[in-house]
C-alpha cells in the first residue's frame, strides 16, 4: 500500500488516500475536460481530473477549511478558502452516493503520486464547448483528443477553429467573468497610450518570453517605447493585441488545480471591472484589493509565506475562480487568467497573440508529465498550419 497525496497551496488542506501499488491507471491518467465550467471556474483553458480512490471526507460534513461551490446541477466543486487551489469535483447524482469514493474527482493540480509516479493522458472532453478548438488544438495526436461521446479527429477540430476564426469579432472590448458571474471584466485595446507604457505601467521579461535561466547578460531591457506587451494585429487594421501565454510552473498548477494555467498580461488602465450591481470601475490597485470593503467582499487575495515573495493572487471568493497574478516589481499591470475570457471563441485570437515558442516553467512539469512539452509541440504545429499568422 501507498498514498495519493492531494495538498493545496498553503497548506490548509491536506488529504491521504491508500492506494495498492503497481497504481491503476484510474489514478495516473488524467481526464483533462475543456467545459465552460471547469474554464470559468478555474480560470485556465482545462480541468485535470482523476476519479478519488475512496471520499475525502463525509460530504454532509465537509472541513471548515474548504469552500463549496456548486458550478451547476451536476455537481459540486471544493476549493481552499486561503489560497483557493480547487481540490475536489464531486457529481449530484444521488443515485451513486453509496458508491465509495461518493463521487468525488480529485483536482490534479495538487496531487503528487507515490514513488515519483507520472501521470498520462486519459482523454480529453467537450472540446465542441470551447468553441474554437481551445487548448485541443494544441494537444497535438489524434489518440488523445477525444471527447466523452467519441472521438474528435484532428481535422474536426481544425474545422472549430476555422469556423470560430470566420467570425470576426467587431467590438471595441472584449468580455471575461468568473463562473458565478460576481466579477465580469470589460478589457479595451492598447492604442500606445502613455498608461500602458513604462514608466506608469511595468513587468519585468516574462519567463514565458525569456526563460529565467537566461543569463543575465543575454536578458534584453524592456523597450520602453514598445515593450513586449504591445503586439500587433492579427490583421492590419484589427488593432494591437496582449501577449498570451501558458505556464506550467508548480504554484499556478497548485493554485489552479490543473495541469497547465493560461495567462494575459494587460496594462491595468485597459481593464475595467463590472461589480454586482453593475457598477463599472477601474481595475484595483493592490492596497484597494487588501482595504476597500467593495473589492475584499468579492475577491480573496493570496500571499504565498513560501516561495513567489511579493507575488499576489486573487480568486473569486465565492466560485473560486482564478483571477490574476501580480508581482512584487510590477507597476500598474497584471496577468488576468485567459479560462475567464468569453468571446466568438476562447482562444480569441483577434485580442491575443498567443506565444507559441515556449510554454512558460515547462521544467516544473519535468517528472510528473508530458503534456507541457507536448504542448511546445502543438502550437508550433497550430502556427504552421495557419501560415505564421497567429
Ligand atoms: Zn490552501
Ligand atoms: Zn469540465
Ligand atoms: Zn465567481
Ligand atoms: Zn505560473
Amino acid at each position: 500500500m501507498s498514498n495519493l497525496q492531494l495538498n493545496c497551496h498553503c497548506g490548509a488542506n491536506k488529504f491521504s488516500f491508500p492506494v495498492t501499488i503497481p497504481l491503476d491507471k484510474t489514478y495516473t491518467d488524467l481526464h483533462l475536460c475543456l467545459c465552460s465550467d471547469c474554464r470559468l471556474q478555474n480560470g485556465t483553458f482545462v480541468g485535470s481530473f482523476v476519479k478519488a480512490p475512496s471520499a475525502p471526507f463525509d460530504p454532509e460534513s465537509p472541513p471548515d477549511s474548504l469552500t463549496i461551490y456548486s458550478s451547476s446541477d451536476i455537481g459540486a466543486r471544493y476549493f481552499c478558502s486561503t489560497c483557493s487551489t480547487q481540490l475536489f469535483f464531486q457529481y449530484a447524482d444521488l443515485e451513486s452516493t453509496n458508491s465509495e469514493n461518493k463521487r468525488f474527482w480529485l483536482c490534479t493540480g495538487g496531487l503528487e503520486l507515490p514513488n515519483g509516479g507520472k501521470f498520462g493522458i486519459e482523454s480529453i472532453g467537450f472540446v465542441k464547448s470551447t468553441p474554437d478548438g481551445g487548448l485541443a488544438s494544441w494537444s497535438p495526436g489524434e489518440e488523445i483528443c477525444t471527447t466523452f461521446e467519441g472521438k474528435l479527429t484532428d481535422e474536426e477540430i481544425h474545422a472549430l477553429e476555422a469556423t470560430a476564426m470566420s467570425q470576426f469579432n467587431p467590438l471595441d472590448t472584449f468580455e471575461g467573468r468568473c463562473q458565478c458571474s460576481n466579477i465580469k471584466l470589460k478589457v479595451s485595446r492598447q492604442t500606445g497610450k502613455p498608461q500602458e507604457l513604462p514608466p506608469h505601467a511595468w513587468s519585468d521579461n516574462t519567463d514565458l518570453v525569456i526563460p529565467c535561466w537566461t543569463p543575465k547578460e543575454d536578458q534584453p531591457p524592456i523597450d520602453e517605447k514598445n515593450p513586449w506587451w504591445i503586439r500587433d494585429p492579427q490583421e492590419p487594421g484589427m488593432g494591437k493585441r496582449f501577449l498570451g501565454g501558458l505556464c506550467a510552473c508548480k504554484s499556478c498548477r497548485l493554485i489552479a488545480g490543473t495541469e497547465i494555467q493560461s495567462w494575459v498580461f494587460i496594462p491595468t488602465i485597459c481593464i475595467e471591472v463590472i461589480l454586482p450591481g453593475g457598477e463599472t470601475t477601474a481595475w484595483p490597485t493592490k492596497e484597494q484589493l487588501l482595504n476597500d470593503e467593495k473589492f475584499k467582499s468579492l475577491i480573496g487575495t493570496y500571499k504565498s509565506t513560501t516561495g513567489d515573495p511579493g507575488v499576489l493572487r486573487g480568486f473569486c471568493k465565492t466560485c473560486g475562480a482564478n483571477l490574476f497574478w501580480d508581482g512584487l516589481t510590477r507597476k500598474n499591470f497584471v496577468d488576468i487568467s485567459a479560462g475567464l475570457f468569453t468571446g466568438r471563441g476562447i482562444r480569441e485570437e483577434a485580442w491575443i497573440e498567443w506565444w507559441t515558442e515556449r510554454v512558460s516553467f515547462v521544467e516544473d512539469a519535468d517528472g510528473r508529465h508530458d503534456y507541457g512539452k507536448l504542448l511546445e509541440k502543438g502550437l508550433k504545429e497550430w502556427k504552421g498550419r495557419l501560415g505564421g499568422k497567429v
